[in-house]
């Protein structure tokens, strides 16, 4: 392990998704896209050992929050005490997004195996998230900037791309990991969309893109057909969509659209369709 770590690494822990970062230079590259200002607050999500955390630091924030669930390193990072950090040992999983307030800017070389869902959850209840910058595996970088019609956009596309504008910023092999991982990885960028742009029912465009994606190969009015007693393909029709197209090929901006149409009220109801949007991957 190189030095460039806060304290020492414990052995990692594969369960954790453990696979610290070894190269400075990468790590501040993530945190020049995270384009750190004076009084932000920055949240780091997995420090581990804190190769990240050393260069955020001395920048000047008003709060750093740390959150990690491996307690051993939750506790060398509250040995460290400095005025506005803070350490949560806790799992992101959990974590009570809608709770934090004012803008926020969210890092972290995420745990591989949960990183998914959990951008899932903070892009869509983060009330005020400003930026964020997350080293993924690659393939979910890629799933994470695709465009319509490409073999890698699926729901995890739609999903956050309906909330922020996603860029890859970089990709690194293994080798900048000890231990290396499998497969190589994407350092992604978001950046909010305004307001009005983002789902008016989030929970029906949630419900409806796992749907769809659930079975992409199928036609549209197959599939809603088969979830949605009242369906009729006219929905499709009057926006503009061909009922035979399939679900890969609709724009962020049309899986809102159908959402709307279709639920315009009240959520897609929850026992019609399975909620696994069987995509996930992991290391
Ligand atoms: N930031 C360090 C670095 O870049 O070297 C460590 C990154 S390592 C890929 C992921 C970190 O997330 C580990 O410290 C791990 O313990 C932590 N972690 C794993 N699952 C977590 C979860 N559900 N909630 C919070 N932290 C988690």
């Amino acid at each position: 392990m190189s030095d460039i770590n806060l304290f020492t690494a414990a052995r990692a822990k594969k369960s954790l998704g453990q696979h610290f970062l070894r190269d400075e230079r990468v790590v501040q590259r993530i945190v020049d896209l995270l384009l750190p200002a004076e009084g932000d607050q920055i949240m780091e999500i997995g420090p581990g050992p804190g190769a990240l955390t050393a260069l955020l630091r001395p920048l000047p924030w008003s709060r750093l929050l740390l959150l990690e669930k491996d307690d051993h390193y939750a506790a060398e990072h509250a040995a460290r005490p400095m005025p506005g950090l803070e350490v949560v040992a806790g799992d992101a999983l959990t974590y009570p997004w809608e709770r934090l307030e004012g803008p926020w800017k969210i890092a972290g070389n995420l745990p591989y195996n949960v990183a998914s869902p959990l951008m899932w959850d903070i892009v869509s209840r983060t009330p005020n998230l400003s930026r964020a910058v997350f080293m993924v595996q690659k393939e979910v970088g890629d799933r994470l900037t695709a465009r319509p019609g490409s073999r890698e956009y699926g729901a995890l596309s739609v999903w956050i791309q309906s909330f922020v504008r996603t860029r890859k910023g970089f990709v690194i092999g293994p080798s900048a990991f000890s231990p290396p991982p499998k497969v190589d990885s994407a350092v992604v960028v978001f950046e909010p969309l305004p307001p009005e742009h983002r789902p008016v029912h989030a929970d029906s465009l949630s419900r409806l893109v796992k749907l769809c994606f659930q079975q992409r190969r199928k036609q549209l009015q197959g599939i809603l057909r088969r979830s949605l007693p009242d369906f009729s393909p006219d929905v499709l029709l009057r926006l503009g969509m061909d009922p035979a197209q399939r679900p890969e090929t609709l724009s962020v901006k049309q899986f809102q659209q159908l959402s709307e149409t279709l639920f315009p009220e009240k959520i897609m109801p929850e026992r019609s369709i399975s909620l696994d949007d069987g995509q996930e991957t992991c290391t």
